[in-house]
């Protein structure tokens, strides 16, 4: 097989170290290794997110398993959640609720741009919320939110703060303890570089306290009162975990760690000003308004005359696959993902091949430009 550079905003590309990992024996999920292996993931996972106090969970399922366990642990009957939505991921999070018949209000942003801190301020004194959900950065537009600012807003009034980190944890800041994150949740699959299947949590003691005082929730899998005797003691049985991908995570979290945390975020947002400035020199122009513009990917506009479907097949052939744009903006852009465990070598692939891409489908360009402008912003 050709191994193509995966550039679709997650999975990311899977780091050979985590490969290796995942290859190892199937072992018993009750057993030492996995025990001591679990244990390491799920310490990590909270040195990653800043979390001292708090309990992690990794269960089998994916980044949407993650956001209905958050809703359904902390909403309870005669609570209200306000979700602020920047996007289609912000949007799958009132539908969550929906389908469980959970009290929610969806806040809207315009897509490209997030809801300001000054917006939820004024929502907070015309109603009561029990909990306020965001997602850090939408997938579908690109948009980062500001997460710190949000909590800020939040501090000192009884509200549980949810983060859809799914598209940002490991790769942006997210401080839970400092900032008062109640629930961080994730996936495998983005900023951590492991292939998706699994479902990711890191809960405060006020949230965790929260579920304790909710009788009963409409879950059973999702209930993360099942799960925490678990997390505690990993030779305990509740549901069989994933054994190979538990390994495989822990490695990543590892990767994370040795890179060292701050060195990553720093990492990720040298790499997004490199990819941009790489595509503006080609002309390129963001869907995303620039004060949102994410370290993890990019949702980029169409010239005139380049055809989605056509120039995605292309840029595959010449060994990078970028995904198309999502509802409204299906056919007008391209996703580029930028996190994980990427190289700046890779960056540099991607454009050479978006060059050669480009070249053939006649657009006009100067050749060699956007290499030169991502070495400037890396400064090779
Ligand atoms: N939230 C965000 C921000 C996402 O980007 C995604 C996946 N693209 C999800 C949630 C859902 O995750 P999953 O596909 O792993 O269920």
């Amino acid at each position: 097989m050709r191994e193509k550079l995966l550039l679709i905003p997650g999975p990311s590309p899977v780091h050979p170290r985590i490969i290796s990992r995942l290859a190892l024996p199937t072992v018993s999920h009750v057993g030492q290794e996995m025990v001591e292996e679990s244990a390491a993931a799920l310490g990590n996972l909270k040195k990653i997110v800043f979390c001292e106090r708090g309990e992690a969970f990794i269960i089998a399922g994916a980044g949407t398993l993650a956001m209905e366990m958050a809703l359904l642990n902390t909403v309870d009957k005669g609570d209200r959640a306000l979700i602020l939505s920047q996007g289609f991921f912000g949007n799958r999070m009132a539908e969550i609720c929906r389908s469980f018949g959970l009290d929610h209000e969806l806040m809207e942003s315009k897509w490209g741009k997030a809801v300001l801190p000054e917006e939820l301020e004024k929502k907070l004194s015309s109603k009561r919320y029990s909990v306020v959900v965001s997602t850090h950065v939408d997938t579908s537009t690109g948009a980062c939110a500001p997460i710190r600012d949000y909590a800020e807003v939040l501090r000192d009034r009884d509200v549980l703060f949810i983060v859809d980190g799914v598209c940002a944890t490991g790769g942006i800041e997210e401080r839970m303890d400092d900032w008062g994150i109640d629930i961080i949740l994730t996936a495998a699959q983005k900023c951590f570089g492991a292939p998706p299947g699994l479902a990711i949590l890191v809960v405060s003691e006020r949230a965790m306290e929260k579920r304790k005082s909710i009788i009963s929730i409409p879950a059973y899998y999702s209930d993360l009162l099942r799960w925490l005797p678990i997390m505690k003691d990993p030779s305990k049985y509740f549901s069989t975990p994933c054994v190979n991908e538990i390994r495989g995570f822990c490695e990543s979290t590892l990767i994370v760690l040795e890179e060292g945390i701050e060195q990553r975020f720093i990492r990720h947002k040298r790499f997004a000003r490199a990819i941009r400035a790489g595509l503006a020199e080609l002309g390129f122009t963001f869907f995303t308004e620039t004060p949102f513009l994410a370290d993890t990917l990019s949702v980029i506009n169409y010239p005139q005359g380049i055809e989605d479907k056509r120039f995605r097949s292309l840029y595959y052939e010449n060994g990078v696959v970028v995904a198309g744009g999502l509802g409204e903006t299906a056919g007008k852009v391209f996703r580029m993902g930028h996190m994980g465990n990427l190289s700046s070598s890779q960056i540099h692939f991607a454009l050479v091949a978006l060059e050669k891409t480009l070249g053939s489908l006649g657009y006009k360009f100067e050749p060699g430009s956007s290499s030169r402008a991502v070495k400037a912003v890396l400064g090779e």
